[in-house]
């Protein structure tokens, strides 16, 4: 294990911000992983798990502490004999390229998750999600580094507690650390092309049957349009996470702006559009702090010029959350996690 100092966060994170981690290592192995947990233990040193730093926003001064970057890699197909196929995809694996290789195979079930940045391993983290599908629909299980026992255990689906952007790895940081997500892809699956934007998209084109690479051609190509390219400007994609808020309250807030668009949930309560919230309500876009900009084409999304800082990050966001308390009443939280030690 090779341990280095000082390293510069910025370029681990697509952001392209954060000073200097004390420690840092790459683990390409899970006994490699062992190794590196151990040494923060017995450093008593605060330790950080990162794949490709797309949903992360460091602190200027830097981690106090250990970063390991998760390089463990391999992936493999399993015909299981009925209509699913067992997809074991270790956690350093790039999330895209996974998406590319499932459509190419004919495999139904993360097609609408095309283009997300990040690696396999982070995907069960925030249960990523996009154009009406969510990635805890298709995982059977998530193979982890226990390291409160120092144990590798097999989590099922039930255990990681997935709900909207939310699991069980959220909430007890640095308790799970993914090393393999298996996932049940179906062989002869249905569509899911019911969300607004690619329903638009097909009825525009008058494709009344899209084919499996259709829909994630055309989940790349709306999101092309849609956010900026991650790898020029600096972004962590949504900064904030839609709101779910009881149905009376969305009710009364329709009446005052009776375009608000909202999503009724399982449990009744309703998703709320925030970058409609933003948008129109707000007036949120071409707002800036120094160097970050709320985005022009989508006011969820915010971006930085080179030589931007968190704490303008974070003075923005704040700036955001208080707008949207005063109009609306809701406070919003954030998607991006912030990591300081
Ligand atoms: C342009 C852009 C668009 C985006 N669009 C979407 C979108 O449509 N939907 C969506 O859901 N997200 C989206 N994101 C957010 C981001 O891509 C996802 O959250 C992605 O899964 C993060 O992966 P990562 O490897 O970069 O994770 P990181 O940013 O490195 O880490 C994120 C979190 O996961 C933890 N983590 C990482 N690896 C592990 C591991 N092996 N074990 C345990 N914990 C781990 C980290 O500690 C951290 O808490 C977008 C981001 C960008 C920049």
């Amino acid at each position: 294990m090779n341990i280095q100092e000082n390293i510069l966060i910025a370029p681990y994170t697509t952001f392209k911000i954060g000073g200097p981690a004390r420690f840092f290592c790459a683990v390409a192995t899970e006994d490699g992983l062992v190794e590196a947990v151990r040494y923060a233990k017995g450093e008593g040193l605060p330790f950080l798990v990162i794949g490709g730093g797309s949903n992360l926003l460091f602190s200027d001064s830097g981690y106090a502490g250990l970063i390991i970057k998760n390089e463990i890699m391999g992936r493999t197909f399993t015909d299981d004999g009925t209509l699913y196929s067992v997809v074991d995809a270790f956690a350093g694996e790039d999330w895209e390229n996974l998406v590319r290789e499932t459509v190419e195979k004919d495999l139904f079930g993360i097609e609408n998750l095309s283009a997300i940045p990040g690696k396999v391993g982070a995907s069960p983290v925030q249960n990523i999600g996009a154009y009406g599908a969510e990635v805890s629909k298709v995982i059977v299980s998530v193979r982890v580094l226990d390291t409160s026992t120092m144990q590798f255990v097999e989590l099922s689906q039930l255990d990681c507690k997935f709900s909207y952007r939310d699991s069980i790895f959220k909430h007890e940081k640095g308790h799970y650390i993914v090393t393999r997500v298996r996932f049940r892809l179906c062989k002869l699956g249905e569509l899911n092309i019911e969300y607004g934007a690619l329903q638009k998209y097909f009825v525009e084109k008058d494709m009344t049957k899209p084919s499996l690479k259709e829909v994630r051609d055309a989940v790349i190509e709306i999101r092309k349009s849609k956010l900026p390219d991650w790898t020029m400007w600096g972004t962590a994609g949504s900064y904030f996470k839609n709101p779910v808020i009881e149905a009376a309250r969305f009710a009364d807030l329709r009446s005052e702006y009776p375009e608000l668009p909202g999503f009724v949930e399982h449990d009744g309560r309703v998703k709320v559009s925030l970058g409609y919230i933003l948008d129109k309500i707000c007036n949120a876009k071409g707002l800036s702090v120094g160097n970050v900009s709320v985005y022009e084409k989508q006011a969820l999304v915010l971006v930085a010029k080179p030589g931007a800082t968190a704490t303008e990050v974070l003075n923005l966001a704040n700036e955001l959350m208080r707008l949207v308390k005063e109009k609306t009443g809701i406070v919003i939280e954030g998607e991006v996690e912030w990591a300081v030690a």
